[in-house]
């Protein structure tokens, strides 16, 4: 039997009318939470990342501001309004959308933002109280996944959980976040010798690699559950037809509008050995805004409620 489809929107859907009555509830108290999202230069990608997450606040009650600064903006710059939104009060929650452009000291920008706004969980004082299982502001997409995983009743207790890839925002988060739920979990990254016979130890299988469908049937254990967190694209036919063969549907999409998603996991190969599986579109990218806005609401109670 092909795995079963772990639905992204769904799980979105149930955290965003959760955070909806929140923000009412909030709301009616003179609280209504609010999130502040910075956008420098002109990367399109980040364009509409920013304004999918604005739109969303908007649909949930959520107050927000959009910053938008050129692509010559310096550090020095960043940093006043950094610290002008720190300091407002109608902020709960600042996300400064990255990559910021290169002469901006990204390091030194998501050090400034107040960890008690940062709705990212970016901020290094975040970082270590997640890495202490304190209560924190954790990564948005990481996050998301355990909440996907508990809306499925999927144990991660005693489970051998396998995380490919090591970045700060999704690869180390996420096996914080698994290590935390108590599975035993490994880490894997680009020099981990002979990655198939690692992966093909999880129960729960993470990838987070942004190598488009690189994972096979060969990196999967049969029935485990597989959670792909890439986003990559693909604009050529050939590429196209590698991986989906001939599906209508991917090529009429290419054909429209360039390009296809496609995740790090092949899902033609993989779904029939695996047991549950994210699509790509509609896994793992739901998941991000929805718990973007969970977090803002967080931030707003703990910064106003001392909750
Ligand atoms: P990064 O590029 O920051 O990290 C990639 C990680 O994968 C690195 O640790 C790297 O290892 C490892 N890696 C790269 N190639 C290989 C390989 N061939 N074998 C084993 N490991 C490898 O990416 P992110 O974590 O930011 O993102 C990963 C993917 O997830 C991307 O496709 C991105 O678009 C997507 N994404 C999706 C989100 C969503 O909302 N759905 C949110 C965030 C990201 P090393 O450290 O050794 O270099």
């Amino acid at each position: 039997m092909p795995a079963q489809l772990l639905d992204g929107v769904a799980v979105a859907n149930a955290i965003k009318e959760e955070v909806a009555q929140e923000v009412k509830a909030l709301s009616d108290r003179g609280l209504r939470p609010g999130l502040a999202a910075v956008l420098v230069g002109d990367n399109p990608s980040s364009q509409i990342y920013v304004s999918s997450k604005v739109k969303s606040c908007e649909t949930l009650g959520i107050y927000s501001e959009k910053h938008e600064l050129p692509q010559t903006t310096t550090t020095e710059q960043l940093l006043e309004l950094v610290d002008m939104l720190n300091e407002s009060d109608l902020i709960d929650g600042i996300l400064v959308q990255l990559p910021l452009p290169k002469q901006i000291d990204t390091a030194k920008i998501l050090l400034s933002v107040d960890p008690a706004k940062d709705v990212d969980g970016f901020h290094p004082m975040n970082v270590g109280k997640l890495y202490l299982n304190q209560e924190t502001l954790a990564p948005c997409t990481p996050s998301g996944i355990i909440e996907m995983l508990n809306y499925y009743r999927i144990e991660i207790q005693g489970k051998r959980a396998v995380v490919l890839g090591r970045s700060d925002i999704v690869g180390k988060p996420m096996a914080m976040l698994l290590l935390h739920r108590h599975a035993t979990v490994t880490i894997c990254h680009s020099r981990t010798a002979d990655l198939p016979s690692v992966t093909r130890e999880a129960d729960i299988l993470v990838a987070a690699i942004g190598r488009a469908a690189m994972v096979t049937a060969d990196f999967v254990k049969p029935g485990a559950v597989v959670v792909d967190v890439g986003m990559n694209k693909l604009s050529s036919i050939d590429e196209v037809r590698a991986v989906f063969g001939e599906d209508e549907k991917r090529l009429g999409e290419l054909q429209r509008k360039g390009y296809t998603l496609v995740g790090d996991v092949n899902p033609k190969s993989v779904a029939p050995v695996a047991g549950y599986l994210t699509p790509v579109p509609g896994g793992v990218g739901p998941l991000t805004i929805a718990m973007l806005m969970k977090n803002t609401v967080k931030a707003a109670r703990m910064r106003r409620l001392n909750e």
